[in-house]
């Protein structure tokens, strides 16, 4: 069976040791009812297990495990994401950034999960120069610098305006940094 991105995170979440609904949200942000219903399909599906204890007060309170269906899947899924990991490496390794930002824009939380399932981490991809591939930020769409709260950024309509040569596959959703617009610039003056 096909699970969701979040499916995983919880199943990630319990298997590291977060028994009850509190913790996991610490490690997972949604809402209670998201929650509720991602544990009923991993119930639904053998992947966890439910116990009922009581708190210091008395109070009901449930304890998750992760069954051995559930290692299993999340195995498996780990598997999945080194290997695409591997092939992510070898795209910037041979300068394909187009096929990199597709891949993230195909599936946004992606890089996420790899660092979520330890394939990769934030140090990792620093040095790869592959931060961006992370959900989140919001970057250049030319150099990949972020764009702060404050920095200058510069859309599609800008470009537009200014009668720019708009960069190949930029999108109304991508901005451009003052740096790269500026370039932009001079290269129509080129030109
Ligand atoms: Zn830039």
């Amino acid at each position: 069976m096909e699970l969701e991105v979040n499916d995983m995170k919880v199943l990630g979440a319990i298997k590291r040791g977060a028994s009850g609904l509190r913790n996991i949200k610490n490690v997972v942000h949604l809402k209670n009812e998201e929650l509720e219903k991602i544990l009923d399909v991993l119930d639904q599906s053998n992947m966890i297990t439910i116990r009922y204890g009581s708190g210091l007060l008395g109070q009901k309170k449930v304890m998750l495990g992760v069954t051995e269906n559930g290692i299993k899947q999340m195995d498996e899924y780990a598997d999945g994401l080194s290997k695409r990991w591997r092939e992510m490496v070898n795209l910037a390794i041979a300068g394909e950034r187009a096929t990199l930002d597709q891949m993230i824009r195909d599936e946004p939380l992606l890089v996420n999960m790899m660092v979520f399932y330890g394939v990769t981490d934030t140090a990792t991809l620093s040095r790869l120069n592959l931060r961006f591939l992370l959900e989140g930020k919001h970057l250049c769409y030319k150099c990949k610098k972020e764009l702060g709260k404050f920095s200058q950024k510069f859309s599609v309509s800008d470009v537009r305006k200014f009668n720019f040569k708009l960069p190949r596959g930029m999108t109304t959703r991508d901005d451009l940094c003052n740096d790269c617009f500026d370039k932009l610039d001079t290269s129509r003056q080129r030109g």
